[in-house]
């Protein structure tokens, strides 16, 4: 069910809970203010998903409340996950859904990566 992105952050949402410890992670990388992982459900060979440590519903969110160091360790982190797979030669694709007509389920900011094959077009 696709969330509200204009909502307050929900403590209770699984990522939160990944990042309180409360469930496993298949990890990926971590630094002070990020969080990289697996995703549970992959759609490409390569499917992580970045977020950060800091409470933010979505992009729209952080975009709008997050410290100058949360938003370059984010915007670093993702590239550098993304050049340690392997991913930059063959090409790779991001993504971060925000609320309803993008299909956001998760209220908690994640950026996807996705890579290890040909992607396709961009929306189906
Ligand atoms: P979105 O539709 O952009 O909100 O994407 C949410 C993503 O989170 C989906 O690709 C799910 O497969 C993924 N996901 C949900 N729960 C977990 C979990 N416990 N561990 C890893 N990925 C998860």
């Amino acid at each position: 069910m696709p969330i509200d992105a204009t909502l307050p952050y929900d403590e209770s949402n699984v990522f939160a809970r990944i990042l309180r410890g409360e469930l496993p992670c298949s990890k990926v990388y971590e630094d002070e203010h990020v969080l990289a992982f697996n995703d549970i459900r992959p759609l490409a060979p390569v499917h992580i998903l970045v977020i950060p440590k800091g409470a933010y519903v979505s992009w729209d969110d952080f975009s709008e409340r997050a410290q100058p160091e949360e938003i370059a360790a984010f915007v670093r982190a993702v590239g550098r996950i993304a050049r340690d797979q392997g991913l930059v030669a063959p090409g790779y694709r991001l993504l971060a859904n925000v609320g309803g007509h993008a299909g956001q389920e998760v209220p908690h900011l994640h950026v996807h990566i996705f890579g290890g094959r040909e992607l396709g077009p961009m929306l189906a």
